[in-house]
């Protein structure tokens, strides 16, 4: 094996080691994403995911503190877990309670949440939509709906809605966004400027029963709300990936409503992360080219 910027057989007793634990991962694009901009930004450095089973989060920051890796990235379902077991946090994961980046710091691990930056980043860079003074409306309550909810709000959203099916969960999301967040109805989607679904509604049967389980499978519904309720001059943002283009992206779209999938926010988070570790701003563009070759060769195996 050899990485052409390194030249020379690669990798060696040298090589950096950064990767992504979880439980499915074996489905995660994120090695082509990041070992593309290591391989960029020719670096010595190898990005591998590792299955670990829930409960084992423990075991796994453990072992990457005595190998001394660079870097870590947390899925579900961790991402809790990893915030009680690392020696600082960020003030966002702080603020979340969850981790999904790993960054060494001399001889401590400090966990950080990149998903909202890297959600918001995605808006403003590929939508070239700018959440300050925004209404927006989130359907969800899980972590990447309490991820968005709270970036938004510190990137200035005037108003952000949260509606989800468990209202307890949609309360502890909005709660993330301050004075600005509060629990509403999905009727009120016909009067935001942004929507965003951050359910798992309109994901690939197979990703959505390996990543939530086949219960997950029961009566899931085609879109996370009605489309007639959407307006031109709105944005949708859906969080999901894979498919490339879900229901709600292609409903949105025939209905003359802009509309994007969650790969912007994937490869964003990981631009902030892959920062936090090496120090250098990686290329986007080849993450981004990476993501949509591995979510090609995703689609071809499903
Ligand atoms: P999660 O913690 O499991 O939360 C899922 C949320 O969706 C829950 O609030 C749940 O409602 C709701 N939900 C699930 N199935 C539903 C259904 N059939 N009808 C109505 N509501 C339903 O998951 P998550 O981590 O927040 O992830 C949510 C989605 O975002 C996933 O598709 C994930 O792949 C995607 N995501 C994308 C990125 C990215 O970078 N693009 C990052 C993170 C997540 P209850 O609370 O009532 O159970």
């Amino acid at each position: 094996m050899s990485r052409p910027a390194l030249g020379g057989a690669w990798p060696t007793a040298r090589t950096h080691l950064a990767g992504v634990i979880g439980d499915p991962v074996r489905h995660s694009i994120s090695p082509a994403l990041h070992n593309a901009a290591f391989d960029a930004l020719g670096l010595d450095w190898a990005y591998l995911a590792f299955t670990v089973a829930a409960g084992n989060a423990s075991a796994a920051i453990a072992a990457a503190r005595v190998l001394a890796m660079e870097g870590l990235s947390v899925t579900m379902p961790h991402k809790r877990d990893v915030a009680s077991l690392v020696d600082r946090l960020s003030p966002t994961a702080t603020a979340l309670g969850a981790v999904n980046t790993v960054v060494r710091q001399g001889g401590e691990l400090v966990g950080d949440n990149t998903d909202g930056a890297g959600f918001v980043d995605a808006l403003r860079f590929d939508e070239g939509f700018e959440p300050e003074g925004r209404r927006c409306l989130v359907v969800g309550g899980g972590g990447a709906a309490r991820a968005v909810a709270h970036a938004l709000a510190c990137a200035g959203a005037s108003e952000v809605i949260v509606v989800n099916r468990s209202v307890a969960a949609a309360q502890h999301a909005a709660d993330l966004a301050g004075v600005r967040g509060r629990v509403g109805t999905i009727e009120e989607a016909s009067s935001v400027d942004l929507v965003v679904n951050a359910t798992p509604i309109g994901m690939a049967l197979a990703s959505t029963a390996s990543i939530h389980g086949a219960a997950a499978l029961v009566d899931v519904p085609a879109v996370p709300l009605d489309l007639d309720l959407l307006r031109p001059g709105q944005l949708v943002a859906d969080l999901v990936y894979h498919p490339p283009v879900t229901a709600l992206v292609l409903g949105a779209r025939s209905r003359g409503i802009a509309a994007c999938n969650g790969l912007g926010m994937l490869v964003h988070q990981a631009a902030h992360a892959s920062r936090l570790w090496t120090g250098l701003d990686p290329p986007k563009e080849v993450m981004s080219a990476a993501a949509l070759a591995a979510l090609a060769r995703a689609e071809a195996v499903d």
